[in-house]
């Protein structure tokens, strides 16, 4: 697809302009600061460091082994710093605060409600304080003059027995903060299946659900994931590259599931900086997200666990920028279709994707034009004004 707006867009534009981000952990986003902090209030006292600098940098480090398993050791530390009310309300509140802050506007949010109980919590207490911490979240930002909608994914554990009691949490808090569903944790072992009987409930409740597959494991899982559960989207689902053949001459042949895939308009939650940590591609140049948007897939962009990751929004749309040359042009097109697929009423996506995203992104598109004519004719600007 070609672009008017050639001229690759500046940090600055990238962090200004509307994103919205539907793969985000709340475990996996904490502030290090606010990590230290909590474990002092709360008397966690199993953190590798209690420095922020050092502890920020101590997860980022854990998280690049190439593993998929020891990334996930790292959120034992940042669940257990979250088990009681006020830190949960604390760390969903900042989350919504630093997304807005970085251009997101808006956003969805998993976390797992059975990591959140070993001080007594109840799981609907647990929901009830990051969905009073994601409002205070948004409503800070707006304080501060940036507008930000955050809905909450309620996250089963595929390697324990609780998806179906997570599905009817889920359902029940649907119109109070709950926009969906997904399950998360290892794949290899855990088939999606497994959980059969979530997928059921909620689909006979019309309700949305998402699914981490094809990350590590591979179209087994993806075909499982949306063939025998009835995923609305893709967890990452970077694997359905595997069903892709391009031949020497640059011509591409999809194989029947990554067909389905891209007919449907299935929407993939792709994490690039998440899946070279874990091994799942290379560099961002081999990362599949390159093709799969020249393939017209519905690819979206998301961050997965910034704080693991050391990453945000605006840093993953840097590396896709500056690998792949992506213009506002593509940033907007990554953007409409991760807000098409949003699990919120079509009305209100819709409103989303005409009265903030669109005329954000042409604001800075005429700022980049205004930039141009004036470089362009600095001569005819003051020709005839001096003498009157
Ligand atoms: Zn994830």
């Amino acid at each position: 697809m070609t672009s008017e707006y050639h001229d690759r867009p500046t940090p600055e534009q990238i962090r200004r302009a509307p994103k919205v981000l539907l793969h985000d952990h709340l475990d996996g986003g904490l502030r290090p600061a606010t990590v230290a902090e909590l474990a002092r209030e709360t008397g966690y006292d199993a953190l590798p460091e209690s420095d922020p600098r050092k502890l920020g940098d101590w997860f980022r480090e854990a998280a690049d082994s190439g593993s998929l398993e020891r990334y996930l050791e790292t959120f034992a530390h940042t669940c257990g710093v979250m088990q009681t009310r006020d830190a949960l309300f604390r760390v969903a509140a900042e989350c919504a605060e630093d997304l807005a802050a970085d251009g997101v506007v808006y956003a969805e949010v998993r976390y797992a409600p059975e990591q959140h109980l070993t001080r007594g919590l109840t799981l609907e207490q647990v929901v009830e304080a990051v969905n009073e911490g994601f409002r205070e979240g948004e409503r800070r930002a707006g304080e501060n003059g940036h507008r930000i909608r955050v809905g909450a994914l309620l996250t089963a554990m595929r390697h324990a027995a609780r998806a179906l009691e997570i599905a009817e949490l889920a359902n029940g808090f649907r119109d109070r903060g709950v926009v969906g569903f997904d399950i998360a944790g290892a794949e290899a072992g855990y088939p999606p299946t497994r959980h059969l009987d979530a997928f059921e409930y909620l689909k006979r409740e019309n309700n949305h659900f998402t699914i981490h597959a094809g990350e590590a494991f591979g179209l087994p899982s993806i075909w499982q994931a949306l063939q025998w559960c009835g995923a609305d989207r893709l967890g990452h689902g970077v694997r359905i590259i595997d069903d892709i053949q391009v031949a020497d001459d640059g011509s591409v042949t999809l194989g029947r599931l990554a067909s389905y895939v891209r007919d449907k308009r299935i929407p993939l939650e792709l994490c690039p900086t998440s899946n070279l940590q874990t091994g799942a591609a290379r560099s961002y140049a081999e990362h599949p997200i390159g093709l799969l948007r020249r393939l017209q897939f519905r690819a979206t962009v998301n961050t997965d666990n910034r704080l693991m990751s050391g990453t945000s929004m605006s840093d993953e749309f840097a590396h896709l920028v500056s690998t792949f040359h992506y213009t506002l042009d593509d940033m907007q097109w990554f953007t409409v279709n991760a807000m098409k697929s949003a699990f919120i009423p079509f009305d209100e996506r819709l409103a989303m994707i005409n009265d903030v995203i669109k005329p954000g992104y042409a604001e800075l598109k005429s700022e980049w034009l205004f930039r141009r004519m004036a470089s362009a004719s600095p001569v005819t600007r003051g020709s005839g004004a001096e003498g009157k």
